[in-house]
């Protein structure tokens, strides 16, 4: 559980993270929260010679909200995104994955960005970010680019951050009748199966949804036919609402394991999809 010899750099600011990772390469991973990075270090599954810490790096962490739309600077604590007041009100959806997620040593030290780069399959953020539609800001020497997380999410641990590029902010709509519901896994505390949902509403029925998946498979996935299904369904038709989540992960490949098989895990897909269809509708209804 001793990591192997590296250096460490502290970054002065983005310009300067940029420069570091390109001098040194291959040689170097960035530094966040720390609370995936160090202990694939102390278990020798990385081993980079130079690490750079982003951490404290002034204007990249922070929720910001302005005409209906919120930023989050990508050293944003899990923390911070559990309790700030307007994310609880506007995309509740967040607030929920971020409440549910470690321990408290690791929601005040774990990033958005961190978590979003690292991209476990079975970590809360993917799916959450897929619901949301967010746009990731990925900057680097050549400047800054867009990515729409659809694009952005590759499976197991995979992005489309390229070799040099920061993840510097993560940008959303408002989801006011959003939620998440995860299926904890009792060792981990991980997602053995976690859904979130985001759902426009009109007149008593759901016009629009976006439903996304965690932990099932080998990476974070839109359940497109639950979306389909849903739409037009009265928001107090339990049968209709139970009957457009069930097959939720219908024709993905799934993993299977010691604790969860993959017939398990498809089942449980369902269930926790309707539990947060059910849980956004519910703050529909809040006065
Ligand atoms: C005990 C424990 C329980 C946990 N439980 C959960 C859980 O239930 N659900 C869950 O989703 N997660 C869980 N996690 C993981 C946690 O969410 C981490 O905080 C997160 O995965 C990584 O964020 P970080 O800021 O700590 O990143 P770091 O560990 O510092 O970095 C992780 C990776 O991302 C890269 N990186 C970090 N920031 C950036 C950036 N801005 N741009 C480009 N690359 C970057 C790093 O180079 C590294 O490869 C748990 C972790 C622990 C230790």
């Amino acid at each position: 559980m001793i990591p192997a010899a590296f250096d460490y750099v502290r970054a002065r600011d983005v310009d300067d993270a940029i420069r570091l990772l390109r001098e040194h390469g291959d040689d170097a991973s960035v530094l966040a929260g720390g609370q995936s990075l160090i202990p694939l270090m102390k278990l020798r599954f990385a081993a980079p010679a130079v690490v750079i810490d982003i951490g404290g790096i002034d204007g990249l962490a922070g929720v910001r909200h302005g005409a209906g739309r919120f930023a989050l600077g990508a050293l944003t604590t899990h923390a911070t995104l559990a309790t700030d007041p307007a994310l609880r009100e506007r995309a509740p959806a967040l607030a929920d994955a971020a409440r549910e997620l470690g321990d408290p040593q690791v929601r005040n030290r774990g990033t958005a960005g961190g978590s979003c780069a690292h991209n476990d399959p079975a970590a809360d953020y993917p799916a959450v970010m897929l619901a949301l539609d967010a746009s990731f800001a990925l900057t680097g020497s050549h400047g800054r680019r867009t990515v729409a997380a659809a694009d952005f999410f590759l499976p197991m641990f995979e992005t489309t951050l390229a070799a040099g590029e920061l993840l510097t902010g993560i940008d959303f709509d408002d989801a006011p009748f959003s939620a998440y519901a995860k299926f904890h896994h009792p060792a981990s505390g991980y997602a053995v199966v976690g859904a979130a949902a985001a759902l426009r509403l009109r007149a008593g029925a759901i016009v629009d949804a976006r439903v996304a998946l965690t932990g099932a498979g080998f990476g974070a996935f839109r359940a497109y036919a639950v979306e389909s299904a849903l739409r037009g369904c009265a928001t107090d038709d339990a049968g209709a609402l139970r009957a457009a989540c069930v097959n939720a992960a219908a024709g993905q490949e799934l993993r299977g394991d010691a604790f969860a098989s993959a017939g398990y895990r498809a089942a449980m897909a369902g269930v926790f999809v309707e539990r947060a269809v059910v849980r956004a509708l519910a703050r529909s209804r809040l006065p």
